[in-house]
């Protein structure tokens, strides 16, 4: 009972709050269909698998256990959208290969575990799907470790399984240029025409101990070897359509089939510019005007790149293009449905690493909008389930099926 009433005041509070949002982006509710969405919402376990939470804890101080209006994820506000769980990415730029990628990667993994460590009562971090139903049942917000850019992994397979001891489920092949281990999607031009002779290893070893190989940023030559080589099905972390949205970073038609083939899952980017490309045109036309103010952020903040992008962020809200209507959103997962099914598309909102999201979805709270919309386009609830998060954790499960299988064959 007490359970109930609980659930009951966290139900309307999150309804104040949406419909706030709801109203401000000039859409009129359906009370009757929203009550079905948010109950819907919090009996499904709801999966985002890529924010870069860590980066902006690592330079700011900050309290994930409160409300922060820092960032776009805390878990109070997670628990406010009904987000269960949450993979933050240890995210190293391929600038600071020059550096120690391995040490960046282990500064913020470990403040990954801090964060959790100092709340105990409102998350925990999962490793398995197991941890994550029951971390679910507890009430708790799952935290789940990924590695953007496999940079930190410095060409040595021990390294790789070391991050996976210390609970690394996912490594996103590079980021936005080449790396020891691939080509980027968005790099001047290719340097090992795909996967490179340490990024096949790599793969195969990700395979054998149940890695998740996330194909987000690679390119699409890299996703063609990886698929060719792949034992386990793959992810794409944080990627949108390409037919909706033509951006090297977002996945073709083809890509997606061949996703779909192998029992993977495409967790579709909130990133306004991956969306919607009238607004990707806008951004970067505002991009080039503010050319001068952001090179004057860039000395002002020298080496501070958080504060960089944090003064950055602020310029492109203040003079940038307004944000798509979440239906633009719909629009992608749709999009992927209708080419190959339901059962590989998912979530992965790029929170705290992107700086625009749809009307409505600016914060993790924002979440059960989704839902409503799905709804609204006529999903089935047991499909949206699937999307939430069911068709992520079916990949996770048969990733660490593979490895099974590979660590027992003789
Ligand atoms: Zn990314």
């Amino acid at each position: 009972m007490k359970v109930y009433t609980k659930k009951a005041i966290w139900l309307f509070s999150i309804f104040l709050l949406i419909s706030s949002f709801i109203l401000q982006a000039g859409d009129k509710i359906d009370p009757i269909l929203w009550k079905k969405a948010l109950k819907l919402h919090d009996e499904a376990i709801v999966i985002d698998t890529h924010s870069d939470t860590p980066m902006a804890l690592l330079a700011e101080e900050m309290d994930m256990g409160k409300k922060n209006n820092k960032g776009e994820v805390d878990f109070i506000r997670m628990k406010e959208g009904g987000l269960d769980a949450m993979f933050w990415a240890a995210f190293v730029s391929n600038s600071n290969d020059e550096k120690q990628p391995s040490r960046v990667a282990l500064d913020l993994i470990d403040e990954i575990y801090q964060q959790v460590d100092r709340n105990p009562n409102l998350a925990r971090i999962a490793l398995s799907p197991t941890d994550i139903y029951e971390i679910h049942k507890e009430g708790k917000r799952a935290i789940l470790i990924g590695m953007e850019n496999g940079s930190p992994i410095e060409n040595s397979l021990r390294f790789l399984r070391d991050f996976y001891r210390l609970g690394v489920r996912y490594i996103t092949l590079t980021h936005n240029s080449n790396n020891a281990i691939c080509d980027s999607s968005t790099a001047d031009k290719p340097k090992w025409n795909g996967l490179s002779p340490f990024g096949i290893e790599m793969v195969k070893e990700m395979n054998r101990i149940g890695m998740i190989v996330d194909i987000s940023h690679v390119s699409d030559k890299t996703f063609w070897d990886v698929i060719q080589l792949s034992r386990a099905p793959v992810m794409a972390s944080h990627s949108c359509v390409r037919a909706i949205c033509d951006v090297p970073r977002n996945m073709t038609d083809e890509m997606i089939r061949a996703l779909a083939q192998k029992g993977g899952v495409i967790q579709i980017n909130f990133y306004s510019s991956f969306l919607d490309s009238q607004y990707n045109k806008k951004f970067e036309e505002t991009r080039k005007a503010l050319e001068p103010e952001i090179n004057k952020l860039r000395e002002t903040y020298k080496n501070d790149r958080s504060a960089v992008w944090r003064e950055m962020s602020k310029l492109f809200k203040e003079k940038g293009p307004s944000a798509p209507p979440i239906e633009t959103l719909i629009d992608h997962i749709d999009h992927v449905v209708k080419l190959v099914g339901v059962d590989y598309v998912g979530l992965g909102s790029d929170f705290d690493g992107a700086g625009s999201f749809p009307i409505g979805l600016e914060d993790v709270s924002g979440y059960p909008l989704i839902t409503y919309h799905l709804l609204k386009r006529g999903y089935k609830e047991a499909d949206i389930k699937k999307i939430l998060g069911g068709n992520f954790l079916r990949v996770f499960n048969s990733v660490i099926q593979v490895s099974k299988e590979m660590t027992s064959a003789k």
